[in-house]
């Protein structure tokens, strides 16, 4: 039976509960409740700032006793704005900082947080990282449990494979450590799952030596868009996997480093970044520069923080945004003409189309290792309407979902899951997971057969046959799980 929360029916939240709460009508209440898409606009019942996994739990037991549910939120970067929802209380995370780093073991303990800005810093300290998002505000949480793309999967694999471990606050208000050895089919879910497992309070990583690096941008009139694609895809085919390659259908930035006539044009972009010394680098982007000179060439040596801040200020605070997806399985003329047309025709010119090489590492790794599916996919096609919030979203949203029409006869067959926008339905999320969907349906029928974790891109629990218990798919022999304190 759901309860309505006032302050006074909190009073038992607040004995547990060492972080803040933040009212509708407190001061710092529309900072809080503010999320990275400024398209969303909720008002959740009470925010509640977690210090600590005790913070968490109690949090998560207060509400199943009172049947709310609560959404989750680590850096607020979900476009389609799971971190907040109207009426629901919000579980913030984002004080959660914590984090240490093991150069021996090459490992780092983060706290659920921490954005990758952050997170890259302090690896760094020790000239050592993971694969993180391309924009440094983003949330380590959100994008590893969605499977995590970046620089450096190629070379290193998806976040969801540098996860070693995690601790997670079931829906049953436990605390469980899940890595291989420990509760080994909640730890296969949370690899790419999301957040439809639990409160991840802490994860531990992989790390790898990263300290050499060169690239940047090279840039094209947008009239060589065609050529310049063609050139990307003869370089993906044979690149190595120390080779990181984005392509980018945008308009041009009113910055100093762009030549004057092409500030606020549509142009194309590459980024390429490789992972090693100079010469191999000069010779693994020879092919390139021979195939497609740019006209702008801002590519030289730099450190992997450098690397990761390649993409940072590409968004303007106050936009609303839109995101959809779709893996590829290749990228042939026809699309590339598709979308070259898609992008001269985009409804707003701060609306990007962004195509990522995939592979190397990450196709190593078998597609039922993890729920990440689409280990296969050549490419990330990624649609990213940006406007302004005077401008109505029907036109955004529609250029969107017709330009990932029309590349997909190339579809691998679903999208990036950290790339579904809200309104895209059960059926892209199911999509997305491809044949991993049905064991996720299972794991959450044993760690969360209520669907208490709902507010994300949800997996609904499969029906369970039987009176077959909770927790028993893979149930770790050693268990692993904490009593509830
Ligand atoms: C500008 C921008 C750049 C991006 N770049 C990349 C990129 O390079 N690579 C990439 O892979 N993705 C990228 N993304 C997508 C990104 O991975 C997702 O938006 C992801 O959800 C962000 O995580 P967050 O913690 O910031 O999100 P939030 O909005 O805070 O959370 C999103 C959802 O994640 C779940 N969640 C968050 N924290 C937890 C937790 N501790 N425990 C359980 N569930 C949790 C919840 O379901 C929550 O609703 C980008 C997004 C944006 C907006």
């Amino acid at each position: 039976m759901m309860t309505s929360l006032t302050r006074a029916t909190t009073d038992r939240l607040r004995t547990g509960f060492a972080g803040e709460l933040i009212w509708p009508g407190d001061e710092e209440y529309d900072t809080a409740r503010a999320v990275w898409n400024a398209a969303i606009d909720r008002r959740p019942a009470l925010i509640a700032r977690a210090h600590s996994t005790a913070d968490v739990l109690t949090v998560v037991r207060f509400a199943r006793e009172r049947g709310m549910e609560i959404s989750i939120r680590g850096g607020g970067h979900s476009a389609a704005g799971h971190a907040v929802a109207d009426g629901a209380p919000m579980l913030d995370l984002s004080a959660m900082k914590a984090i240490e780093v093991d150069p021996a073991a090459r490992t780092a303990v983060a706290g659920p947080g921490l954005v990758w800005r952050e997170l890259d810093a302090a690896t760094q300290e020790f000239g050592l990282a993971t694969t993180g998002g391309v924009v440094g505000s983003t949330g380590i949480a959100g994008l590893t449990l969605g499977g995590g793309i970046g620089f450096l999967d190629r070379l290193a694999g998806l976040t969801c494979d540098n996860l070693l471990a995690a601790e997670v606050v079931t829906a049953d208000g436990h605390l469980l450590r899940a890595s291989a050895d420990s509760h080994p089919d909640l730890f296969w879910a949370l690899r790419g799952g999301g957040g439809n497992f639990g409160v991840v309070t802490s994860f531990t990583y992989r790390l790898h030596p990263v300290t050499q690096a060169h690239g940047g941008l090279l840039g094209y009139t947008t009239d060589r868009a065609a050529e310049v694609l063609h050139a990307f895809r003869e370089l993906s085919a044979g690149a190595p996997d120390r080779l990181a390659l984005y392509a980018g259908l945008v308009t041009a930035p009113p910055a100093p480093f762009v030549p004057e006539h092409l500030r606020g044009q549509r142009v194309i972009g590459l980024i390429p970044v490789y992972f090693g010394t100079a010469g191999e680098a000069a010779r693994a982007l020879a092919p390139l520069r021979d195939l497609a000179p740019p006209v702008l060439d801002m590519t030289g040596p730099m450190s992997y923080q450098q690397v990761q801040q390649l993409t940072d200020g590409q968004n303007q605070p106050g936009m609303h945004h839109y995101y959809t997806a779709e893996w590829l399985h290749s990228l042939d003329d026809q699309t590339i003409e598709a979308l070259v047309a898609a992008a001269a025709g985009a409804s707003s010119p701060h609306s990007v189309i962004i195509i990522k090489r995939m592979g190397g590492a990450t196709a190593e790794v078998p597609a039922d290792a993890t729920p990440f599916w689409y280990r296969d996919a050549a490419y990330n096609l990624d649609i990213h309407a940006q406007w302004a919030p005077t401008s109505p979203p029907g036109p955004h949203t529609a250029w969107a979902q017709a330009t990932r029409q029309v590349a997909r006869h190339a579809s691998a067959g679903g999208g990036y899951v950290n790339f579904i926008g809200a309104d895209q339905g059960p059926g892209r999320i199911r999509a997305a997971y491809g044949g991993n969907y049905a064991r996720l349906a299972q794991i959450k029928a044993a760690y969360d057969p209520g669907n208490f974790f709902h507010i994300n891109n949800n997996i609904p629990p499969a029906a369970r046959a039987g009176n077959a218990p909770a927790r028993a798919v893979n149930a770790a022999p050693d268990g692993g799980e904490r009593a509830a304190s």
